[in-house]
């Protein structure tokens, strides 16, 4: 659909600008360049303004000149995001809108659990503040010193607790949001029960930017645990996480907080190239198990859990050997083993990367049937799998052969490869985007495994709520 511009772009940009205030408004290509290119450096694109909008109001009035203009729109976080979402095109001449001055705390209500925020809050500061309250905002993931949490609701981003508290749309209750069209649309209701029809807050969750831009969120809080156990166990294979993962949850129920798995050769890239790295254990085994237990007694009872668990386990074979940290440095150290993995991976050329979900209970016939397929289709490749096993989800990214190869051959195969894990991750009843997104990277995985009904309610949506096509433009669809 096409709509009559109302807006020369020039006097747009001028009145845009004029709206934010020129300090914070710029076109300046060295101001610009940091937002224009994505975390691994895939993609760089262009704008031809950013703004920094300060108030909801700010935000409306920006998107409404855009709109008369037929200006295309880009919002942006903290620009962390892994799939090209957040950076625009190279033939893009429109405006990124970045939230950063949307960081506002609007209200804590302990008694309801609840937070509401603007956009624009790091999740490192909005973990703050619910701590400062003696609550929990449990969401967390490597990049939460730097990711937003407009950003964290659009992308539905998932992290290390999905387990107990779910993601980032289980953990949200309302939401305010600015339409393509300009208007704001309030519906910051910190309800857990509201019946009223359609839930237009979750068409907003995991949209990625392109149905308008989230402003602030009311979310939930739960009581700040009083007892944290870290402990990493030794196994020799996936399909032993699994298990263990059955006998933690029946010994210590919902207190499993975090369960991530990783592989030797993760660890061992982690020792070779993250200064301060440490061996876990005397010898080397096939597989890691990160646990993380937490919960409000504070009387050791989890910590005695874990111990008689583990030590069945042992018994039983499951478990090799196994540590429970004594000190919070200790449990820091095994944690950056886990979140180190895909920097040590850098430095063994190139990566390609997959990020698939399958039910817990298919994960280690997964790992093992995507191992043999990628190694047989090609030779030498290294799988390191590594990720949020108690949720399914396994980033399961593949390291070029130690030698045979340059980086542009290896990343040449990055189609073939994904075809293989792919369908095998939906052919084993998973998917392909757990919880990264699609953005730029997986829009024609989106078309090849999602029904042609899902895809058409998707675009029924998207024409419904953004007809000129100006929020976000060639992301997800
Ligand atoms: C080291 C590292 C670890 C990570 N670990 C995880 C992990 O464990 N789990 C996980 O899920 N992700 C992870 N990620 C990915 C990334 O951090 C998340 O996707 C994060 O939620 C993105 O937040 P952001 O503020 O950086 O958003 P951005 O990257 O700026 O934007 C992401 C998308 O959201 C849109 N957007 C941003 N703000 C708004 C808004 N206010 N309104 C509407 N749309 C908006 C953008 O247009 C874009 O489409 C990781 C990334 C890194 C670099």
């Amino acid at each position: 659909m096409t709509l009559q511009r109302k807006l020369d772009r020039a006097a747009a940009l001028a009145a845009i600008a004029s709206v934010v205030g020129a300090k914070y408004a710029t076109a300046d290509e060295a101001a610009l360049a940091p937002h224009l290119v994505e975390p691994r450096g895939l993609w760089r694109g262009r704008a031809a303004i950013l703004v920094r909008p300060g108030t909801t109001d700010e935000v409306a009035r920006v998107v409404s000149l855009c709109r008369d203009a037929g200006l295309a729109i880009v919002p942006q976080g903290g620009n962390t995001s892994l799939c090209g979402n957040a950076v625009p095109y190279e033939d893009f001449d429109g405006v990124i809108v970045a939230t950063d001055r949307l960081d506002r705390v609007r209200e804590v209500d302990v008694a309801n659990n609840t937070i509401t925020v603007e956009a624009g809050c790091i999740l490192a500061d909005l973990q703050r503040v619910a701590a400062e309250h003696d609550r929990l905002f449990p969401l967390s993931l490597g990049a939460e010193g730097s990711c937003r949490i407009g950003g964290n609701l659009s992308t539905n981003a998932g992290g290390v607790a999905v387990l107990r508290y779910g993601n980032a749309r289980e953990l949200m209750l309302g939401l305010e949001v600015v339409l393509p069209d300009g208007r704001v649309w309030n519906g910051l209701r910190a309800l857990r029960k509201d019946n009223t029809g359609y839930a237009l807050r979750h068409l907003f969750v995991g949209a990625e930017g392109t149905l308008g831009i989230i402003t602030a969120a009311a979310l939930k809080l739960f009581p700040l645990p009083r007892e944290r156990v870290t402990a990493l166990a030794a196994l020799p294979d996936a399909a032993a996480a699994v298990a263990l993962l059955g006998r933690l949850q029946t010994a210590v129920g919902d207190a499993v907080t975090g369960y991530e798995i990783m592989s030797r050769i993760g660890v061992a890239m982690c020792l070779r190239h993250i200064p301060g790295s440490v061996d876990p254990f005397p010898a080397p085994h096939p597989q890691y198990q990160l646990i993380e237990l937490s919960g409000q007694r504070a009387d050791g009872s989890l910590r005695a859990g874990l111990e008689e668990a583990l030590a069945a386990a042992h018994a039983d074979g499951l478990v090799r050997d196994a540590v429970i940290a004594d000190s919070l440095a200790q449990a820091g150290a095994f944690w950056r083993l886990r979140e180190t993995i895909p920097e040590a991976q850098k430095f063994e050329g190139g990566s390609i990367k997959h990020d698939v979900a399958v039910p817990v209970s298919r994960v280690a016939a997964f790992i093992r049937r995507a191992t043999e397929a990628v190694e047989a289709a090609l030779p030498g490749v290294r799988v390191v799998a590594f990720g949020h096993v108690g949720d399914g989800n396994i980033h399961f990214n593949l390291s070029q052969p130690v030698a045979g190869w340059t980086t542009a051959a290896f990343l040449a195969e990055w189609e073939r490869m994904n075809r293989i894990v792919h369908d095998l991750a939906e052919g084993m009843g998973g998917t392909f985007s757990a919880e990264h997104g699609i953005g730029r990277l997986k829009r024609g995985e989106l078309v090849r495994y999602r029904s042609a009904v899902e895809v058409d309610l998707m675009r029924a949506l998207k024409a419904a709520i953004d007809p000129a096509g100006l929020m976000n433009p060639g992301k997800i669809l």
